[in-house]
This record gives structure tokens, C-alpha cells and sequence, in this order.
């Protein structure tokens, strides 16, 4: 069995973009655990920071509940992820205990600071997890550095409009029904996205990215992902191995 870790910043965003491979992995008999760097506290209109994180928490954790997968919150404060000391051992620690094989995060280019900001701590404390005098909490040091991915930025495109190319995808069409199922756990963003960042149908929105990537795949629904390959990250192809007939290669 192996061990797979999604961490990404806020509380749906691996639904939306991971979680049809996290329900197709969860399937396959492997141990996945999410994590998510805060608890979103600043998505809501209606309720204070710390109702808000009340909320969203127990919403991600009914989402992973339904793949049975773990769920932990690092607890750092929505918009406040940064690049620093603090977060970077908070992060090394969640990555400590989760003692993942394969680790699955946020895209480095992305339209939210907080999810650029997860992508390069979750990097950088992939390397840290093993090293014996990096000191974090009571969770055990990893024996060696996870397979690091990437998953696509929200709308696949960097700030600049660039569209991100997906190294592999994956094939979730016998998994969306549970996506939409996780990312229907999430009740409290609906009105948040609708106000937030004008989009009236959550759901739909998802299906259509989902979709969207299908088409580069040749296929109905799918999800992209990006292996990181420098030194010293392992470089074989751990979780591509584990998707079997799920796995797809762009269209050329
Ligand atoms: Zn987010």
C-alpha cells in the first residue's frame, strides 16, 4: 500500500483540482490524506474568521470522509502563507506526519498568493521532512524525500495567462461522481464563490474544468499533474505507475 499526501491552501481546492485522482488512488486500496495549510477562514461574508474555520474544517473533513482518507488542518491563517520560518516547519510537520510516499500540491504559478506561497513550502519541506536536525513538533522524521507533484493551477493558466501544460493526466471519469460528492461537502462556498469570484454554479464551474482537461486527454473527464524531477527529488514514476489504465497522455 502506498501513501499519498494532497496538501493544498484552502479547504476545496483539492476537490477541485485532485479529487477524482484522490477517489481513484482512495479506490485502489492505497492511504491518502489531505491536508489543507489553513482552514480558509477568510471565505465567507457572513460568519468571523473563526466561525468560518469551524465550518470549513468539519466541511473538508466530511469530504475526505467519504474516500476515507485522513484529513488535517495546519492551521496557519488564510492569506498568511508565506514563505518564512514558521510556516515552512508547520508544513514540514504535517509532511512528517502524514510520512507519505507520493506528495500532491498546488501548481508554483497560480492566482492566489497563499496557493503559490503552499507550493514552494510543500517543495522545500519535502526536503526538510528527512533531515534529522530540522526540529518541528513530535512527528517522526521521513526516512527520504517523497515524488513531489504539481497539480494545475485553478483554470490551468499562470498570472500572465499562460496556459500550464500537465506533464500526464488522469483519467476520473469513473470517479467524478465522488468529486462532485466532495466538493459538494463544501455547502459554505457556494454563496462565497458566487460573490467572491462571480461564479454563480460551483459545481458546474469544476465540471467544466474537468472537461476542459478531458479534451487535452482525449477523454470525458480528467486531471493534470506535473512531476518535480530536480535533485534530489526522486525521479521515478511512482504515481503514474499506480494509475494503470487511468493514466493519459495529452493529445498531440
Ligand atoms: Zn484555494
Amino acid at each position: 500500500m502506498t501513501t499519498i499526501l494532497a496538501i493544498h491552501a484552502h479547504p476545496d481546492d483539492i476537490e477541485t483540482l485532485g479529487g477524482g485522482t484522490m477517489a481513484l488512488l482512495a479506490a485502489l486500496g492505497h492511504r491518502v490524506r489531505i491536508v489543507t495549510v489553513t482552514a480558509g477562514d477568510c471565505g465567507s461574508n457572513e460568519t468571523d474568521p473563526a466561525q468560518t474555520a469551524r465550518i470549513r474544517r468539519a466541511e473538508a473533513e466530511a469530504s475526505a470522509a467519504l474516500i476515507g482518507a485522513d484529513y488535517r488542518c495546519a492551521d496557519i491563517p488564510d492569506l498568511s502563507v508565506f514563505n518564512d520560518d514558521p510556516c515552512r516547519r508547520r508544513v514540514t510537520e504535517m509532511i512528517r506526519w502524514a510520512a507519505p510516499d507520493i506528495v500532491l500540491t498546488a501548481s508554483p504559478a497560480d492566482y492566489h498568493p497563499d496557493h503559490e506561497a503552499v507550493s514552494v513550502l510543500v517543495r522545500d519541506a519535502c526536503f526538510a521532512a528527512s533531515v534529522p536536525n530540522y526540529a518541528t513538533g513530535d512527528a517522526p522524521i521521513l526516512a527520504g524525500i517523497p515524488h513531489l507533484y504539481f497539480m494545475d493551477p485553478i483554470g490551468g493558466r499562470d498570472r500572465e495567462g499562460v496556459r500550464v501544460v500537465p506533464d500526464f493526466g488522469v483519467d476520473v471519469g469513473d470517479h467524478f461522481a465522488t468529486k462532485q460528492a466532495m466538493l459538494a461537502a463544501h455547502k459554505s462556498q457556494d454563496s462565497w464563490v458566487s460573490k467572491q469570484h462571480d461564479i454563480s454554479d460551483h459545481q458546474a464551474s469544476m465540471e467544466a474544468w474537468t472537461r476542459r482537461r478531458g479534451r487535452d486527454f482525449g477523454v470525458p473527464l480528467a486531471e493534470g499533474f506535473r512531476q518535480y524531477r530536480h535533485h534530489p527529488y526522486p525521479r521515478t514514476a511512482l504515481l503514474q505507475a499506480l494509475l494503470g489504465e487511468q493514466l493519459v497522455a495529452l493529445v498531440p
